[in-house]
């Protein structure tokens, strides 16, 4: 990972840091010299995704919710609200804990952001864009969502949540920004999260057969965490309002997937075709225009490589090597 952000920021506030995706951003901002406070709740995260970062200087652990009202020490002058369970396995099991991070949990970090008067940063995601009628997808789509469906509970609170953060940055002024992240995948996600990427290779890893949902044919483009991570901080320091997507726009097959992942780890497992979830959309791909002429950001990283990164991490797990630093 670059540090091209050193110095931007003096401290920052990861909500959600224990994640998949909060735990690099917060490793990013230490190696840059910013000081960090992680806020979770470890209702998705794992402690090992920080263990490496809990004696490090400048990082601080909050173990709390955001759903209540939280404070941290210090006046931050970034917040970065990540908190929000992510896969359809774990917001299918969280429906309200999802919409009350969603709701609430964005109103208090938009609060200390307020207080503090700090940039903000939403984790938003291509979810807003629902079942999309127009693809590939960009901003100006207000897009294809079922607010009934079983989805809706994360689509929904990320609407909500957008609407919320435009809301405040007009009614308080708060420099805050949008970042809607499309399929990002790399090391420290869960084997039995339920995303694609992980799945795949742990069962391909396991040489169980790997289940492709429906025919296979749906499509979503896949971000490496470096380069989100990335885009995320680009986004953060440009000091761009409203929102802006970031993801890679190389599409794939949610079969070709299967069949990449296979190769490149050289297993010998099969391809077993399951029933696709319900509201499960049909394709997903960025249009990254905005944030190529505003940011100058665009994913650097090609699929095979970052599935190599991922498998290799994913087999020194296995292994029983429980470094939580790969990316
Ligand atoms: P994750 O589940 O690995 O991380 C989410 C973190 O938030 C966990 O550490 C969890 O314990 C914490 N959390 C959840 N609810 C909380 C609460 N109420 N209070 C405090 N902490 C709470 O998921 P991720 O993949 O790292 O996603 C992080 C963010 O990025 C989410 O907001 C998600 O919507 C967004 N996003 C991720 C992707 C992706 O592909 N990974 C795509 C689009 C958007």
């Amino acid at each position: 990972m670059d540090t091209a952000f050193a110095g931007s920021w003096e401290h920052a506030v990861v909500t959600g840091g224990a994640g998949f995706v909060g735990s690099h951003l917060c490793t990013a901002l230490l190696d840059s010299g910013t000081a960090v406070t992680c806020v979770d709740d470890f209702s998705t995260g794992r402690r090992e995704n920080i263990s490496g970062l809990l004696g490090r200087p400048g990082f601080t652990l909050v173990e709390a919710n955001v759903s209540e009202p939280f404070d941290v020490d210090g006046t931050p002058d970034l917040v970065l609200h990540f908190a929000s369970p992510a896969s359809p396995a774990d917001y299918l099991r969280l429906p309200l804990h999802t919409l009350e991070t969603g709701s609430l949990g964005t109103r208090h970090a938009l609060a200390l952001a307020h207080r503090a008067g700090a940039r903000f940063l939403l984790a938003s995601t291509s979810e807003v864009y629902g079942d999309p009628q127009q693809h590939p997808q960009n901003e100006r789509y207000w897009g294809n969502v079922n607010p009934v469906g079983p989805r809706s509970v994360y689509d929904e609170a990320k609407r909500f949540g957008e609407a919320l953060t435009t809301a405040e940055a007009e009614v308080h002024g708060t420099d805050a920004g949008i970042v809607r992240l499309f399929n990002t995948y790399g090391p420290r996600m869960r084997g039995h999260d339920g995303r694609a990427v992980p799945t795949f290779v742990r069962q391909a890893l396991e040489g169980e057969p790997l289940t492709v949902t429906g025919d296979g044919r749906q499509t979503r483009s896949l971000c490496y965490i470096d380069d989100t991570v990335r885009g995320i901080l680009a986004a953060a320091a440009h000091g761009l309002r409203g929102p802006v997507n970031i993801g890679n726009p190389t599409e794939i097959t949610m079969l070709e997937l299967a069949r990449l992942v296979i190769e490149l780890t050289g297993s010998h497992s099969q391809i077993r075709f399951i029933e696709r979830p319900t509201d499960d959309p049909a394709v997903r791909c960025p249009d990254i225009t905005l944030a190529r002429d505003k940011l100058q950001w665009e994913p650097r990283v090609s699929p095979e490589e970052g599935l190599r990164r991922t498998i290799a991490w994913f087999r020194d797990q296995a292994r029983g090597d429980r470094t939580p630093s790969g990316s």
